[in-house]
């Protein structure tokens, strides 16, 4: 038997991991992105404008959003369809994959898991056709890696819930129907479904970020929005949030890796074409070094995703195994971004490549759905007993 070919797109051989219909969804999440997304991704950036509606329905008909659950018009996939279709996504742009995340991991699934027939009925097919946006608030202005202390309230008044608060940096606010809101109750922390246009829901659009322009974040202001008593989510306590939060994080271990992938193989055709000193920056030690650190980081963190993606769809993923994953991943994945623009020098900070832009919205990546610190203390927490969260 002749070993195949070294693939420098694939260098050991993951592919071979894969079935023909895994590598169908990724083929296909990658060609719809290669012609409407990468087009027009550096002047949705630059502009800081983003056309959520027509994208969402674009995603809708591509069949992405909610890919992973079952029912009400979504896809029924597996996590590790999921996950390569994530890791398409962040390739185009980490905002566009965080609408899908979003979307799907965290609106749709509160909803999907802990929200009545009738709720399900009403949002989920919308939802999975990019008809209706949605949005989840947990992070308030005063309350971030600690959720716990939330000041938004949800009192009873009759059958009815009545909320009031603040919600921060909320990804679609702005641009959604329906808001996943969490709030204290008497009863400890509960969801509650809030369509956007109730009376007393406001979402401002948080202007001026240098990171994930091509994401819409706002802020939820709540002042007396009253709604029915089944717009509350059958769950009590941060559990309810945080395993929303663990399924976006999961999309987050492979779509980090798809936005390194994106600045490798930029760094790699700009290091073979660009010559200095008479021969291609390519053939110099420092630059093969840099291309040979990147390639062994993105095999490592994607054979990391799928072992975890694996372990989900077999039912056996801890979230702290998420942790590990969304700690390496996205460390690494801005690494590599960093590096690769190293390697374009001055075309390095230019729109005109993808990698300062990947770089740039890594950063936010790194900080929301768990800090890289917080996950470093779940990870301490696990193998030692210890929590370090508190002094
Ligand atoms: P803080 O919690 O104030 O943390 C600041 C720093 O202190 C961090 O480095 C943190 O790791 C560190 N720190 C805190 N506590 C400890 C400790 N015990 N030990 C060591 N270090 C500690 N939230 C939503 O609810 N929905 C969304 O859709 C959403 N979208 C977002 C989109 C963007 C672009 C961004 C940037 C954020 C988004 N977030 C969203 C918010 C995000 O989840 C929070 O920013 C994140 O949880 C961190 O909270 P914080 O910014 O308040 O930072």
């Amino acid at each position: 038997m002749t070993t195949p070919p070294f693939d420098p797109a694939d260098p050991i051989g993951i592919d071979d991991l894969l079935t023909d219909d895994e590598k169908a969804i990724r083929d296909a999440v990658r060609t719809r992105c290669e012609a409407v997304i990468a087009p027009n991704i550096a002047e949705w950036f630059e502009s800081g404008r983003l056309p959520v509606s027509e994208i969402a329905k674009e995603f809708g008909e591509l069949g992405v959003l909610g890919m992973h659950l079952t029912g009400y018009g979504c896809a029924g996939l597996s996590a590790v369809d999921y996950g390569l279709a994530c890791l398409e996504l962040e390739a185009a742009d980490s905002g566009l994959r965080s609408l899908v995340s979003v979307q799907g991991s965290l609106a749709m699934y509160a909803i999907w898991r802990f929200g009545s027939e009738e709720q399900k009925e009403r949002w989920l097919p919308s939802m999975a056709s990019g008809d209706a946006i949605g949005c989840f608030g947990l992070t308030e202005p005063d309350h971030g890696s600690d959720p716990a202390g939330m000041r938004t309230r949800a009192r009873r008044d009759g059958t009815d819930w009545v909320l009031d608060g603040r919600k921060m940096w909320i990804t679609n606010g702005s641009v959604s129907d329906v808001a996943v809101v969490w709030a204290g109750t008497e009863d400890g922390i509960r969801g509650f479904v809030v369509p956007t246009n109730t009376p007393g829901f406001e979402a401002p659009e948080i202007t001026r970020k240098l990171s994930l322009r091509a994401s819409v974040t706002s802020e939820l202001v709540l002042n007396d929005v009253r709604v029915p008593a089944d717009a509350a989510l059958d769950v009590r306590g941060l559990k309810g949030p945080l395993s929303c939060l663990n399924e976006a994080r999961y999309g987050i271990v492979w779509g980090s890796m798809g936005a390194g992938r994106s600045a490798f193989e930029t760094a790699l055709a700009y290091a073979t074409a660009r010559e200095q000193f008479g021969k291609p920056i390519a053939a110099f030690q420092l630059t093969q070094q840099k291309l040979a650190d990147m390639a062994v980081e993105l095999a490592k963190g994607q054979l990391l995703a799928l072992h975890l993606g694996r372990r989900k769809d077999a039912g056996s993923l801890r979230p702290e195994q998420v942790s590990v994953g969304k700690l390496n991943n996205v460390r690494e994945a801005l690494e590599i971004c960093r590096t690769a623009r190293t390697i374009l020098g001055a075309n390095g900070i230019s729109l005109e490549y993808p990698v300062i832009r990947h770089a740039a919205n890594l950063e936010s990546v790194l900080t929301y759905e768990g800090t890289v610190e917080m996950h470093t203390l779940v990870l301490g927490q696990a193998l030692t007993g210890h929590s370090a969260f508190r002094g």
